[in-house]
């Protein structure tokens, strides 16, 4: 951790600083500790590390010192200028995983068992939609789908359903952007005694801090706007109970083995310290992006919280410093007028995935949706021509050329 006695102003100067500088070879970066062990001067040091908080000298799976560099910086940026129950500074502990879906696995397996039920949203990643109906299901762990921006119905499931042990809000949701309020479903699950998780992976800190309203943990698909430059697969589980994080959630993560990799950490800790400049600029050219498809007379939809047509809107306008940068759209000549407007982009990239620094569009009901039911897909607004869009931090004039010549 940065040791000034002046506390850090921004979330730059706490990406770039988080980790600290120190290790004993003076490398400035922490380095890419590529070894699956690491040696004990004595076994009572062995010992000593073994029966401590900190395990990241033991063995990789374990951690290691490059994944604790990015664990660190996620945790500072998730906690910044936030205070726990007593009014201290917020402390979180950052689990860093393979990927995101290893994550999640070990939110949702350290906090269930047969018989509970998860309560979330309709809107959801694929991966996270098909690890609840496909995979948790078969472990007895069930879930209810809502719509968690109706607190009524919130509520009637709650009393309705004793079994709800935890629920998982993705906000804003891919691809439709809606946008659960934080405040709203944290104040009904803490009446309830329910254990409250968010994917924060579409606004990052820098656009939203959930433990700002009580939630429990906070998870990241670390792929997307963390890493920034799309080189590595990775996700983060955060969590403010510590003596949970190191007990219960380290054992999952551990046994299920979906730890890091020193060079993946090592991408991700990079990408971090230019964050805060990425999210800016992406922010901006998807502002200008979303207004040229609004006004666009090809185009049927934009689902984007920063116009006020988006029935999330004001709630994205509450929690969130700003409506980000993915959005979705339908032209009104829906699947082939969609499929001719991706084929003809010509800096604009064909791709899953987003939070990059290029502008990367996709069609969720072939492909991050494809594991989903069409009938459940139309329900949760997902229509056979919507297009996914990550809007990059390229020149913008340059974004909206390409858009223009496509839509000719
Ligand atoms: C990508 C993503 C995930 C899954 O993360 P992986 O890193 O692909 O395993 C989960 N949630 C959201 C919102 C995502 O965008």
């Amino acid at each position: 951790m940065s040791k000034s006695t002046f506390s850090l102003s921004g979330l730059s100067s706490v990406a770039i600083h988080a980790a600290g500088h120190e290790n004993a070879d003076h490398a400035h970066l922490t380095p890419i500790f590529a070894t699956s062990t690491f040696t004990f001067d004595t076994a009572a040091q062995g010992m000593e590390r073994f029966a401590g908080d900190d395990k990241t000298k033991i063995y990789s799976r374990w951690g290691n010192p490059t994944f604790a560099a990015a664990e660190q910086t996620i945790a500072a940026l998730e906690a910044f200028g936030l205070e726990d129950e007593n009014g201290q500074p917020l402390q979180l502990k950052a689990l860093l995983h393979s990927s995101g879906q290893a994550a999640m696995t070990t939110m949702f397996m350290s906090n269930l068992k047969t018989g509970d039920t998860v309560l979330s949203h309709f809107s959801l990643y694929g991966g996270t939609h098909e690890l609840f109906l496909k995979v948790l299901a078969e472990t007895g762990i069930n879930t209810i789908i809502a719509d968690l921006r109706n607190m009524n119905e919130v509520e009637t499931l709650l009393q309705k359903n004793p079994s709800i042990k935890l629920i998982h809000i993705e906000t804003p949701a891919n691809p439709t952007i809606q946008c659960v309020d934080l405040e709203a479903i944290t104040s009904l699950a803490k009446k309830y005694r329910k254990i409250v998780t968010v994917d924060n992976t579409f606004a990052t800190p820098y656009l939203q801090q959930p433990f700002k309203y009580g939630v429990d943990f906070v998870f990241h698909s670390t792929t997307k706007f963390l890493n920034g430059h799309g080189t590595a697969i990775g996700g983060v589980l955060l969590g403010k109970d510590l003596e949970f994080m190191n007990t219960k959630a380290w054992k999952w993560h551990v046994l299920l083995g979906g730890n890091s990799n020193p060079f993946d950490a090592f991408l991700l800790t990079n990408g971090l310290k230019t964050l805060e400049l990425r999210m800016q600029r992406h922010c901006s050219n998807a502002e200008q992006v979303a207004n040229y498809l609004a006004q666009h007379k090809a185009v049927a939809q934009v689902n984007y919280t920063g116009l006020t047509s988006h029935p999330d809107h004001l709630t994205a306008k509450k929690q969130m410093k700003h409506p980000g940068a993915v959005m979705s759209f339908e032209l009104k000549g829906g699947l082939d007028a969609g499929k001719q407007f991706i084929d003809r982009l010509q800096m604009c990239v064909r791709a899953i995935s987003l939070g990059t620094v290029d502008t990367l569009l996709s069609h969720p009901a072939s492909m991050s949706h494809k594991g989903v039911s069409k009938e459940e897909r139309i329900k949760f607004g997902i229509t056979d021509g919507l297009i996914r869009l990550s809007v990059g931090i390229e020149n913008i004039e340059d974004i909206l050329n390409d858009f223009e010549q496509a839509l000719r």
